[in-house]
């Protein structure tokens, strides 16, 4: 197996796309210079956030209006100069530009309302995994995978909800499950998070099969989020058991102080 990096940060990183001037003072040197000075081993850095800002040159998804530079690339290039290690972030179902320009990617509740926030509120939206908006992550992952020399990537906020878009209920029917039964839509819901996961992981691993080659998904499914990060725990558990060369660079860092002891 491989150590765990002792140290590590969770930059979080969540930028209105109103917000002027990103990163126009960033210094790379200084930024890893001070992760050094404070022994950091190891630090998640944005590729895409909940406002679906993209913080480098992105021709899949939509770049920060002010941000004019690649920051992604020049954060991991500094990092790794200074021997630090750099897993990538990429927020899944909260996306509000995707929301607010895709409506039919959206998750809907069995009103038949959107699930998140409301039109003059402010919140996140939620995208369902079971429309095209999978695609676009997937897209987003390989872009970032195939562009960078990423340690890992962080996808947060893997959570579906019993979901009744059209699409959702199509295929459940297809299936031969019932809509109206809220068993069947959430065993449903499962069955999508978990396809997502299944797509990504193998995005990741078929261009960085170097290892440490890490994906971890926080909150698996909606309802499981009510016990926080409980999935990243059995899930680690289950990856120590089959040997697998793999370990989490930031995320349980951040779940631990939150789910409690991960690593027990
Ligand atoms: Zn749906």
């Amino acid at each position: 197996m491989v150590a765990l990096p002792f140290r590590q940060i969770h930059l979080d990183f969540h930028t209105s796309p109103l917000i002027p001037d990103v990163a126009a003072e960033f210094d790379p040197d200084e930024f890893a210079q001070t992760l050094k000075d404070a022994f950091v081993n190891s630090v998640t850095v944005f590729a895409k956030c909940h406002h679906g800002m993209s913080y480098y040159d992105t021709k899949v998804g939509i770049k920060h209006p002010a941000l004019k530079r690649d920051l992604l690339g020049e954060m991991i290039a500094a990092c790794h100069r200074y021997g630090i290690r750099t897993p990538v972030y990429i927020s899944v179902v909260w996306d509000n530009w995707a929301a607010e320009h895709h409506p039919e990617w959206r998750q809907v509740n069995r009103e038949g309302k959107f699930v998140g926030a409301e039109p003059f509120q402010a919140g996140w939206r939620w995208l369902c995994l079971n429309t095209g908006y999978a695609d676009y992550v997937a897209a987003q992952t390989e872009e970032v995978v195939k562009g960078y020399e990423v340690d890992g990537v962080f996808f947060d906020i893997v959570m579906q909800w019993e979901c009744y878009c059209e699409k959702c209920r199509r295929d459940m029917l297809a299936q031969g499950l019932d809509p109206e039964n809220a068993e069947h839509a959430r065993q449903f819901a499962r069955q999508v998070c978990q396809r997502f996961m299944g797509r990504v992981n193998e995005i990741v691993h078929r261009h960085r099969l170097k290892p440490p080659s890490i994906t971890t998904a926080a909150c698996a499914s909606a309802p499981a989020a009510k016990r926080t990060f409980t999935p990243i725990r059995k899930l680690s558990r289950y990856r120590r058991a089959v040997g697998a060369t793999c370990t989490f660079p930031s995320s349980p860092a951040m779940c631990g102080r939150f789910g409690g002891s991960f690593w027990a």
